[in-house]
């Protein structure tokens, strides 16, 4: 594994960064801010004895949301800075802590524990277990995460004429897309069905790796890489994946690494995939409603930063309005939205009312995570507006085939 942190050196100090940084605007700390979340990398190089002790927190705390990285003039390789970092750390921690983590990541990445994680749902949602005080604080938080049944369904889309006139794409549902993002599975291969693509579902529930990566296990992360270039292996077309943050992950993959490189030179993530493949062509309903973009700081920062208003902008009548467009995290970013409420909490709450501002009475995202905690945030409030994926309203507009 490279652990070299040598790169740390090519931070100026400018502080160009600091006005983009969430967690830095939330605490005004300058160890929670790039500039000097790199000072703290540069100490992990001493020995042990010598790291200050917020050391873990303040590395914790951040969010990788790439807001730094995207701008920094001196290009400091931020993200993969962090990772090794982590990487560093996870050992060092308490085992009770690493015991937690390598349980969560299980229950949502191996195929025992998401079946697990399935009936938990099912039983919480039955049994209101969301509200019982004595489960531990990281599960509690996840089940008040869970939006109730009924806000997973969606009207029925219409049925698309058969076609593989453009070729055949492969569909990468993630670990948990089957699980928590159904209805965004079944738009996006509607929507390339109708663009003339046949959908390859075959490679179901493979994992990005995303989570194990930024949580201090590169190895695992990628294991879990290399398994899913393996199950693309029987094809050379394109992956296509529909959370901004698996889409990120797989492009992140080094190319000259000869068993992940075909997941970064293969993937792209629906919304931009659509709008490089003639889906303004589609025929769509007019929907006159007002609608508020959230465009997550992984597809802001990682992916192409305008498709999902572009996308929004070929419904007719749809009257759009972005909640992202100054910056902005909400807070979910993987797993922090469960590990590190103290600062999840405000940023969900700041951009809750940044979408409920708008007044719009739709919100898309583009991204699994901001989905829940945006959800989350708005249940909170009594505000009945759910969160949908851009590709999932595109599809429920088109015209019956
Ligand atoms: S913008 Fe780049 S070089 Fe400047 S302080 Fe931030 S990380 Fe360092
Ligand atoms: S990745 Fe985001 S939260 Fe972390 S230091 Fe950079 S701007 Fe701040």
């Amino acid at each position: 594994m490279n652990d070299d942190l040598s790169a740390t050196r090519r931070c100026v100090k400018c502080g160009l960064c600091l006005p983009h940084c969430p967690t830095f605007a939330l605490t005004g700390n300058e160890a929670d801010s790039p500039r000097g979340r790199l000072s703290l990398m540069e100490m992990l190089e001493r020995p042990a004895e010598d790291w200050s002790p917020g050391l873990f927190r303040h590395l914790d705390q951040c969010l990788m949301c790439h807001a730094c990285e995207a701008m920094c003039p001196s290009q400091v390789p931020y993200s993969r800075l962090m990772d090794r970092a982590r990487a560093r750390l996870e050992p060092r921690r308490p085992w009770r802590r690493r015991a937690a983590t390598a349980l969560g990541l299980a229950l949502l990445t191996r195929a025992g524990g998401r079946r697990l994680s399935a009936v938990a749902i099912t039983a919480a949602r039955l049994s209101r277990a969301r509200r019982l005080p004595l489960l531990p604080p990281a599960l509690r938080r996840w089940l008040q995460l869970l939006p109730p049944k009924a806000d997973l369904r969606l009207p029925a889309p219409p049925k698309p004429a058969a076609s593989s006139a453009r070729g055949a794409v492969n569909l990468f549902t993630g670990c948990s897309g089957d699980l928590f993002d159904a209805h965004t599975q079944a738009a996006s291969k509607l929507l390339l069905e109708r663009l003339g693509y046949k959908v390859n579902l075959a490679a179901r529930a493979h994992c990005c790796g995303a989570l194990h990566q930024h949580a201090g296990r590169p190895e695992r992360a990628r294991q879990l890489a290399i398994a899913t270039a393996r199950a693309f292996a029987d094809n050379a077309d394109p992956i296509i994946s529909f959370a901004s943050g698996c889409s990120a992950h797989l492009r992140s993959y080094p190319q000259n690494d000869p068993q992940t490189q075909a997941l970064s030179g293969r993937t792209t993530d629906i919304c931009d995939f659509l709008v490089a493949h003639g889906a303004g062509a589609l025929a769509l309903k007019p929907l006159p409603e007002s609608v508020a973009i959230h465009v997550p700081c992984t597809h802001r920062h990682c992916l192409d930063p305008s498709s999902i208003q572009t996308l929004m902008s070929w419904i007719p009548g749809l009257q759009p309005t972005m909640v992202t467009a100054e910056g902005g995290c909400c807070g979910a970013a993987g797993a922090y939205m469960l590990t590190q409420p103290q600062l999840s909490d405000p940023l969900r709450d700041a951009m809750t009312q940044r979408v409920m501002a708008t007044g719009a009475s739709l919100l898309v995202t583009s991204n699994i995570g901001c989905a829940l905690q945006l959800a989350a945030g708005l249940r909170q409030r009594g505000v009945e507006l759910r969160p949908l994926h851009p590709a999932a309203l595109l599809a429920m507009q088109l015209s019956d085939a």
